[in-house]
């Protein structure tokens, strides 16, 4: 038999994506082939974004196959593309698996590791009598609440729908892990009905066919959130996933990275920083954006912002002028090294939208948070943040639905003077540490998980 030889296949979105490809450079430290398979438009982007050493191409296979739409399709038409990768994908991914077993007896792919949005890919690896692996690229408490949702429907507690909260304000699975509150569960997206029919359909999908997969994989640690795990079957948390545990420091970007911040923050005292990002998806109106930006103005504090191209919806007409304003103390990027950003000594805290691998760097990195949750997971991943393991703060919206720059100034200033949530985070970072080195929880499940794909 030859080396091992895995195929690893993300959910198409950023968030998915990264966690994947750390992961994949992570086995294949390990001596494990890896191919690393995107959608054709997915794949375009990443090659497109790649930095000049191109040190992906050398160490992972990518490879890529249709999502059944066209070039110019509109892919944030969440419903369309989702019934266009379960019409067309499965058959690419099986002729795909096909083409490569055939070229090389010594390569054969031995093991498929999915997305758990993606239960088609196992269900195609099933049949195909290859082993499975469920990664999951968000926290175990929501995970913990997708496999109840069969019993939790039974109760009639559940839309079956849109799987919104029925007859109750909130739903509490065990002591440790904070209440899931209605409208902010992790399918809920309250500005898109139609996403957050899908965001839940996804979920009971996903553990419909767990069963298939002989590991479920965590980007997590057990410590932080261990009660949540032990209502999980089979779960192995293996994470944080960083960047920086394995050779190299290539992290799956669709965007280019801009690495002057590095240099910008090397000229800010230690300690001072405010980074702002909200991870991939997260799009502000005009006067939510306007709001922000006039926040951190008036904090007077140097900060880092993240404005990806397709940030705010609508024209920043102020825009231009706030940016001469504070040329002195503010450094804007359209995409930042967010781990060596994170890990910077200059950085004081996180204004952040709480997506699961941001909240992975960032406990990584011993870094409080400002929580500004926008859809989905992140409410429930800011209760962990401010009410379990108080290593940051959440921000108000005033009656209409906003978040003042007053709001923005008050809560940062709190944040950075409160010596027992810093003191917190850099205990969780500690435990984080811990766990990835020899002896740790992570570092034991990954060494169990890469010696059992190896047999
Ligand atoms: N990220 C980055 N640079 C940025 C903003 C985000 O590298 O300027 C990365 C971040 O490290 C994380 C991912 O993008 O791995 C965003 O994932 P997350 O789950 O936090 O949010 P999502 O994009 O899914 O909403």
């Amino acid at each position: 038999m030859g080396r091992p030889h895995v195929l690893i296949i993300p959910f198409p979105a950023q968030g998915h994506v990264t966690p994947f490809m750390k992961f994949a450079y992570q086995i294949s430290d390990h001596g494990i082939k890896v191919t690393f398979v995107n959608s054709d438009f997915i794949h375009e982007k990443l090659v497109a974004a790649l930095p000049d050493e191109d040190e992906a191409r050398s160490r992972i296979g990518l490879a890529s196959i249709p999502d059944g739409l066209g070039p110019g399709e509109d892919r944030k038409d969440s419903l369309k593309l989702t019934d266009s990768i379960l019409r067309v994908m499965p058959g690419h991914l099986k002729e795909l698996i096909e083409k490569v077993n055939n070229s090389n007896d010594d390569e054969k792919i031995t093991c498929v590791i999915a997305d758990s949005a993606f239960g088609w890919a196992l269900e195609v690896a099933d049949k195909m009598g290859i082993k499975r692996v469920a990664f999951c690229p968000f926290g175990p408490g929501s995970l913990a609440l997708a496999f109840h949702i069969p019993r939790l429907i039974e109760a009639g507690l559940l839309n079956t729908t849109d799987g919104s909260l029925l007859n109750h304000e909130f739903i509490c699975l065990a002591k440790d892990i904070p209440a899931f509150i209605s409208n902010r569960l992790p399918w809920s997206c309250p500005t898109d009905p139609t996403l957050q029919e899908i965001c839940f359909r996804l979920a009971f999908k996903a553990i419909q066919v767990m069963n298939l997969s002989n590991w479920l994989l965590s980007n997590s640690v057990y410590e932080l959130d261990s009660s949540a795990c032990e209502l999980i079957p089979n779960i192995l948390s293996i994470g944080p996933l960083l960047a920086s545990h394995h050779l190299g420091h290539y992290a799956g970007n669709f965007w280019h990275e801009d690495s002057t911040c590095i240099g910008w923050l090397d000229k800010q005292p230690a300690g001072s920083v405010i980074y702002v990002a909200f991870g991939s998806l997260a799009i502000f109106n005009q006067r939510q954006f306007n709001e922000l930006a006039l926040g951190l103005e008036l904090v007077g504090r140097p900060f880092l912002w993240v404005v990806r191209s397709d940030f705010a919806d609508g024209s920043v007409a102020e825009y231009p002028d706030f940016i001469e304003r504070v040329a002195e103390n503010g450094k804007i990027v359209s995409w930042a090294p967010q781990e060596k950003v994170l890990a910077h000594p200059s950085v004081a805290c996180f204004l952040s939208h709480c997506g699961w691998n941001s909240t992975m760097d960032a406990i990584g990195m011993g870094v409080p948070f400002l929580c500004w949750p926008y859809f989905a997971d992140q409410f429930h991943n800011q209760s962990y943040i401010c009410d379990k393991w108080k290593v940051g703060l959440g921000l108000n919206p005033d009656e209409n639905g906003f978040i003042s720059r007053h709001e923005i100034k008050k809560k940062i200033e709190k944040l950075v003077s409160d010596d027992g949530i810093k003191a917190n985070a850099e205990k969780l970072k500690e435990m984080a540490r811990k766990s990835v080195i020899e002896g740790g929880s992570s570092y034991k499940n990954f060494q169990t998980f890469v010696e059992a794909l190896k047999q």
